[in-house]
């Protein structure tokens, strides 16, 4: 692949990913394999270690029998930063699983036991992390375990690690933004921040890539968010400041610092904490959201309809996750590759309701209504979600092309397309804009009563 991107000196940044070549929206910048990561603990059962695949793997390493592989390769493959993770894991095994950052620590030490350079020029903010008493204390004690249970008696060298690790770790997401561990790269940790990123990285297998949100011109500087873009502007700024000790003065920061309503927006997030519990901590969060008309293009809608959503699958409540997941592609912004994503969930759940409904509709010829029986009629939503499909189909590939998600996503409506004109060639006629505010005023009284 052409490289069209390189370290530079970012004015007013420090060192950056400056672009080499003008650039489409969707283009892939960069394709690498992740120097560095290891799986969240609950996925080591599910997924190979060395090459993410999540098809169940067949190996398991005999002797910490913890980590999993595909394969003999994979297996053969991943030894080299696996061995001193294995004796760490045996060692340890009494006292249950070292947690998922231990493990990444540990990988780091051997790979910098390999090569002393990868990461030489990381940050490490070390004296801000040690006046941070929280971090610090957890930097000790993760570190005093990877000494201990590595038997490489190095707490500083560790401790130093560490420091990189906290400053330059990322979340390990795949295609659908389903995080599946942590990863480390030294091309990567140079991209610096944005709320308003211009690009978007994603992993697929343990290749990542990094995608452009928008058209870039050579010369431009590639930005990442180091955080969740929907955060108000206070809680947003005093996370970066405390994790990455900076203030970010984006375009958006400088707009939001001027906003008279940012103390609502802390209010509101003790509101998402306490939706966690159950579904009707999410149902009361969401009420005092709508009865105080707090937007919902604001956090902490998107996140308390998620949890909301998991917790309506959980039990089978396929309306009410239909209804919130709805709700979430009516806040979220178009033009983020998240709405693809939340968008094709949409267009899941809509789908199965509708085979769902069908076949209450030849048992019960009356029962033609959707969506707890109101309004909602199953034809217009077939339409509905067919107009959808569309959009889907042709945008899914601009954020996600070459993946096997957005392959996945084409397939998948296409049939839908084929089977739903097969089984109704003559389309109702819909008035997409009225359908969608009486399925978003239906979905409201869904999720909030
Ligand atoms: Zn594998
Ligand atoms: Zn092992
Ligand atoms: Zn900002």
């Amino acid at each position: 692949m052409q490289n069209l991107v390189s370290v530079q000196e970012e004015p007013g940044a420090g060192l950056g990913l400056g672009v080499t070549a003008d650039i489409e929206r969707g283009e892939c910048l960069l394709e690498k394999r992740l120097d560095l990561y290891v799986l969240n603990n609950e996925l080591l059962n599910e997924a190979c270690s060395y090459c993410c695949s999540q098809t169940k793997p067949t190996k398991r390493c005999a002797a910490c029998k913890q980590v999993h592989y595909c394969s003999k390769i994979c297996q053969k493959q991943d030894w080299s930063m696996h061995k001193l993770e294995c004796k760490a894991l045996r060692n340890a095994s009494t006292n249950g699983l070292l947690p998922t950052v231990c493990r990444l620590l540990i990988r780091l030490y051997s790979q910098t036991q390999k090569d002393q350079s990868l990461f030489a020029d990381c940050k490490d903010h070390e004296a801000e992390i040690q006046h941070n008493t929280a971090l610090w204390s957890d930097a000790e004690l993760i570190s005093s375990a990877a000494s201990h249970y590595t038997e490489a008696r190095d707490v500083n060298a560790f401790l130093s690690l560490f420091c990189k690790l906290s400053i330059n770790a990322m979340s390990l997401v795949t295609p659908a933004f389903d995080a599946i561990g942590t990863c480390m790269d030294s091309t990567l940790a140079r991209i610096n921040h944005s709320c308003q990123p211009n690009c978007v990285f994603m992993v697929e297998g343990a290749t990542a890539r990094l995608v452009a949100l928008q058209t870039l011109q050579k010369g431009d500087f590639v930005h990442i968010s180091y955080v969740d873009t929907t955060l108000p502007y206070n809680v947003r700024t005093n996370e970066l400041q405390q994790k990455y000790f900076f203030t970010c003065t984006c375009q958006k920061c400088m707009e939001e610092a001027r906003r008279s309503d940012n103390e609502h927006g802390v209010t509101y997030v003790s509101l998402e904490k306490a939706s966690q519990g159950s579904l009707e901590d999410c149902r009361f969060a969401l009420k005092t959201l709508r009865d105080n008309h707090w937007p919902m293009t604001k956090y902490p809608w998107l996140n308390i309809l998620n949890t909301f959503k998991l917790y309506s699958l959980e039990t089978g409540a396929y309306d009410a996750a239909f209804a919130a997941e709805f709700l979430k592609v009516t806040c979220d912004d178009i033009s983020s590759p998240i709405y693809a994503i939340d968008l094709y969930q949409v267009f899941l759940l809509g789908k199965f309701l509708c085979e769902e409904y069908s076949m209450n509709v030849n048992r019960e010829p009356h029962s033609k209504m959707i969506l707890g029986v109101k309004n909602i009629e199953r034809d217009s939503l077939l339409h509905w979600l067919l107009l959808k499909s569309e959009w889907l189909e042709s945008n899914v590939l601009v954020t996600h092309k070459d993946t096997e998600f957005g392959n996945q996503v084409v397939r998948n409506v296409r049939e839908f397309q084929a089977d739903y004109q097969k089984a109704n060639p003559n389309l109702p006629p819909l008035d997409l804009e009225s359908f969608e505010s009486a399925l978003k005023e239906r979905t409201l009284d869904i999720v909030c009563n």
